[in-house]
């Protein structure tokens, strides 16, 4: 029997819209698995057995990685240098074979227990990206156990393209999947940051996530989803007249897509001559291909904390020296801009931070946690980013600044480790520029005197917002209260901007709001002249760009000055973007 007609609010991560039947997918095959232990005897040949089945599944990622590369881009396949970096991690190698040789455990449950470690350190940080990376454990872990009873997990039959429906869905499920079968994803957990999500944009399959547990287990084959993934809106077996109007709808939307992939290599300038450069937001060292293809003239930002993600284990200067130095060479003459270390507080608890702390977001994080508490950290990866330097177009910037001591202390770090390198007769770049992040409402007010010492501003707004709005950006109970166009966080920008120009500096945009195009007229009458931002939403920002007039924008960002709240500077936005690109305004 069909469940009744409803609309249910998701969280859209992935634009588009797809109509039709659902398909459930049950788990993400690592699910209780029985207690065995072995006789002494035994241990060798269990070691055996384990080791065979992480060559294999060493050599099963690596295929999916290669099938990647050619049929998808660089990006996505980097997601599996993730897992490979598992399959390949000492520490929990090392904990799976001490369960077979100490505790004489079978070898399915000593992987079992130490991936249900390993994931359940990666789930307490309460930060969403890391969070993830507790189902890429899971996910390894799976096909560990899978490869050891030599049962690998089919992919799951597809009569017709379907919705999928899950309550979680691995990055390795992901693709297994045939695409051409994938009319959308329906999930219960994960966030715009998620792997999964990030391969639904590119691979343009519509996602929502958010999906309420309730609707997931009484959804059957037989029901019909619309997934609006604009919106986040999913109508469970909708009337005929839903039916129409959202297939017309996603002709609509088709068409404008395609057009716009078609504008990469256009200049994303305003129709008034004004150019506001495209340059992308990066986690992964190696997916440069994707940035150049979208038409970024570069790299932004690039979060460093995930080369720090694996349990146990930091990375030395040698592996950040080749990271960097591969990501650098690869991206040739464009400029890169490498963001130091940002974690502590909210980002990672345990194996970097010494103790744990009561309010973590007004804690001991980014160049806090650098300067005072692991200093060995940051000597290590300045040192690793100033010899990565010689190999491309390199700068520096450093996160969650909030007074000036911090960027001449960190300018003082610099200075002594290029004494160092020179002695050690090591080749380093002499000048990188150092720039400094814009997160905090004291960078901000104090951003006169930071543009004296800085070479370039970054605008990080997903902090900046919640500091100056006094809302923890992952605390949903104050999410209504985290309002991008409030004109407190306007003026921030108009402050840092004002700065930046008198300074002759850059400033970018490198949050959130760059890649929202209602933000978009706002940031651009405001002065921004750099907006940094995922690949995928890249095409959608130019297309804006491109047909609003900078005289606009400035007069727009003059009268939100003045607005009284966030709801008139939204009002007041729309109405351009209505007028000057219609054809995207119900995106
Ligand atoms: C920001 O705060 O806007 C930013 C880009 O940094 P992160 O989201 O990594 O804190
Ligand atoms: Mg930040």
């Amino acid at each position: 029997m069909h469940i009744a007609s409803r609309i249910i609010q998701a969280t859209p991560v992935a634009p588009g819209i797809a109509i039709g039947r659902v398909k459930l997918l049950h788990g993400s095959g690592f699910g209780n698995v029985p207690v065995t232990s072995i006789d002494a005897s035994r241990v060798d040949s269990e070691l055996i057995r384990f080791r065979e089945a992480l060559e294999l599944t060493r050599k099963q990622i690596q295929d999916l990685r290669e099938r990647l590369k050619a049929g998808l881009n660089e990006h996505e396949a980097g997601i599996f240098d993730a897992h490979l970096l598992l399959v390949e991690d000492r520490t929990m190698v090392a904990e799976i074979e001490h369960n077979i040789s100490a505790s004489l455990y079978g070898a399915e449950y000593a992987v079992h227990l130490a991936v249900e470690k390993f994931s359940a350190a990666f789930a307490a940080v309460p930060d969403e990206y890391l969070q993830e990376r507790a189902l890429d454990v899971r996910d390894v872990g799976a096909r560990i156990i899978s490869n050891l009873s030599e049962k690998v997990p089919a992919a799951p039959e597809y009569d017709e393209p379907r919705i999928v429906v899950a309550s979680t869905l691995t990055p390795s499920e992901t693709v297994a999947m045939p695409r051409e079968r994938v009319l959308a994803f329906a999930v219960e957990t994960g966030s715009a940051t998620s792997h999964t999500a990030i391969l639904a944009r590119s691979l343009r399959i519509p996602a929502v996530v958010g999906m309420p547990r309730e609707i997931l287990e009484s959804l059957t084959v037989a029901d019909r989803l619309i997934v609006d993934g604009f919106s986040g809106k999913v109508i469970v077996n909708p009337d005929n007249a839903t039916l129409d109007a959202y297939r017309l709808k996603s002709r609509e939307a088709q068409k404008i897509y395609r057009q716009l992939s078609a504008e990469n290599a256009l200049k994303p300038m305003t129709t008034d001559g004004f150019v506001v450069e495209l340059v992308a937001n990066v986690d992964a060292d190696d997916d440069y291909a994707a940035v150049r293809r979208a038409g970024a003239m570069g790299i932004g930002l690039f979060r460093t904390e995930f080369i720090f993600m694996n349990p146990g284990r930091l990375p030395d200067e040698n592996e950040q020296f080749e990271i960097y130095k591969r990501l650098l060479i690869s991206a040739g003459n464009d400029l890169v801009t490498i963001r130091t270390l940002d974690i502590g507080g909210d980002k990672l608890s345990s194996g970097i931070l010494r103790s744990e702390e009561r309010n973590p977001f007004l804690g001991l994080r980014g160049i806090r946690l650098c300067l005072r508490e692991r200093r060995d950290i940051f000597v290590t990866q300045l040192r690793a980013l100033l010899r990565a330097g010689v190999h491309g177009n390199l700068q520096i910037m450093i996160p969650m600044v909030s007074c000036m001591d911090e960027v001449l202390e960190t300018k003082a770090i610099i200075a002594d480790i290029q004494k160092s390198l020179t002695e050690e007769n090591i080749p380093f770049a002499a000048n990188l520029p150092l720039g400094v992040m814009i997160e905090t409402p004291a960078a901000a007010m104090i951003a006169g005197a930071l543009a004296r010492q800085s070479a370039f501003f970054s605008i990080g707004t997903n902090d900046l917002i919640q500091y100056t709005l006094a809302t923890d950006r992952s605390n949903e109970r104050v999410g209504h209260l985290y309002r991008p166009g409030h004109p407190a966080v306007l003026r921030m920008i108009r402050e840092t901007v004002r700065a930046a120009r008198k300074n002759n500096i850059p400033v970018t945009v490198c949050g959130q709001t760059a890649e929202d195009m209602t933000m978009t007229p706002l940031l651009i009458g405001l002065g921004v002249n750099e907006l940094s931002m995922s690949v995928g939403a890249m095409p959608l920002v130019r297309r804006t760009i491109r047909q609003l007039a900078m005289r606009e924008c400035a007069a727009l960002a003059e009268r939100a000055l003045e607005c009284e709240s966030s709801e008139q500077v939204l009002g007041l936005s729309r109405e351009i973007i209505r007028r000057c690109v219609p054809e995207l305004a119900d995106m």
